[in-house]
């Protein structure tokens, strides 16, 4: 069959029904030839072609017919993207790809970067340096080699920039391609993960700095670690960083009576973090175990006054984190009952509150007393 005869045949229309692509009401697409944010692929029934008005698109100032729509969507030759059009004409057209949800590429991906853990020293070194042990954690790698060599995958690739595994480096490669520079390259993985248990974002933290540039979220932080509390919770506890979580939820034998969740630093109790614990049925007990030290201090009061407006039933408490000390440093320098006892000595934090309070009421009517007399 020869071209003429295709372009006779095949519609544009058929092609784009083929890929799952949905012209809006304006006959224009989100562009799937460039990162298009607004829709700047013009569709011309008429004509059977397309033309993207966006300068940043390889396929900018040309118009499409059904071949080079084929072509660049398959990224094929000319000659595979006629032999397509005929078997899109006989209805021989293999399913094409659909792209992969942003679940689905993260879920890939962490599968990758956990199995990367066993053939990883510095990332076993790593692990075993902050005791938390990879066989009972969902803990990945990132070596920052998923895209490079015998890997190399056109698909990849253009998942990972997607949701920001891979950004553009600005520099091409000896061989004139553009580059790309790995996002959380040499960092320890963890899945943040949807009310839905699906992996929703990933937090890096870096084996090799220690200083300010530590951790790392993906673009659009989404999703809790180690999970959605489990609706029967009762009693939550509150760590300041994922690796403080990790360290607890390894910790096999507390997970029938504790569920633990990791805020992200300080100030991270997020809108996320609040829904999820107001849609506990069972909560009984919100448990901060906070870094010991001021800026920890300080958390704790902010974030039980917010947990206090909006469960004011809620009961709230904090461990007694030896000064200078973090939930995974005290699981580096000693047994890890340590944890359990001092989860075990928890204070509440708004009955020490009012004790303060009527010792206060009473210094202050004894010196009124005493004043009057
Ligand atoms: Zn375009």
């Amino acid at each position: 069959m020869d071209i003429p005869s295709i372009k006779a045949q095949l519609t544009l229309a058929d092609v784009l029904h083929y890929y799952g692509l949905k012209p809006d009401k304006n006959l224009r697409l989100h562009c799937p030839f460039h990162d298009d944010k607004t829709p700047s692929l013009q569709v011309y029934y008429k004509t059977h072609t397309a033309y993207c008005f966006s300068s940043n698109c390889p396929t900018h100032g040309k118009s499409l017919d059904v071949i080079d729509f084929i072509m660049h969507m398959d990224k094929s030759s000319k000659h595979e993207a006629i032999l397509k059009a005929q078997s899109l004409l006989t209805g021989t057209a293999p399913k094409p790809l659909l792209p992969l949800t942003k679940a689905a590429i993260l879920t890939k991906m962490f599968t990758y970067f956990k199995n990367a853990v066993h053939n990883s020293a510095p990332a076993k070194a790593y692990l075993e340096s902050r005791k938390l042990d990879y066989a009972k954690l969902d803990v990945g790698y990132n070596s920052g080699q998923f895209h490079h060599g015998t890997r190399k995958d056109e698909a990849l690739i253009k998942s990972c920039l997607e949701v920001g595994l891979l950004l553009p480096s600005g520099a091409n490669t000896r061989s004139g391609e553009p580059g790309y520079k790995p996002f959380g390259k040499n960092g320890i993985v963890f899945p943040l993960k949807d009310a839905q248990h699906q992996i929703s974002g990933l937090y890096f933290r870096s084996t090799i700095n220690d200083s300010d540039q530590r951790h790392f979220y993906l673009k659009d932080r989404k999703g809790l670690y180690p999970s959605y509390p489990e609706p029967e919770t009762e009693i939550l506890i509150l760590t300041e960083s994922i690796i403080d979580a990790a360290s607890l939820h390894q910790q096999g034998e507390m997970s029938g009576t504790y569920a633990v969740l990791a805020l992200y630093g300080t100030n991270g109790m997020t809108q996320e973090h609040l829904s999820a614990i107001e849609s506990l049925p069972r909560l009984k007990e919100a448990v901060f175990f906070l870094n010991g030290d001021e800026p920890g201090r300080e958390a704790v009061k902010k974030h039980s006054h917010t947990l206090q407006g909006v469960l004011p039933q809620l009961a709230l408490s904090q461990i007694p984190t030896p000064e200078g000390e973090d939930v995974n440093s005290l699981l580096q320098g000693h047994q890890a009952a340590v944890l359990l006892h001092l989860i075990e000595k928890k204070q509440l934090l708004f009955q020490l509150n009012l004790q303060l309070k009527n010792f206060q009421l009473k210094t202050l009517l004894i010196s009124r007393l005493l004043s009057n007399r």
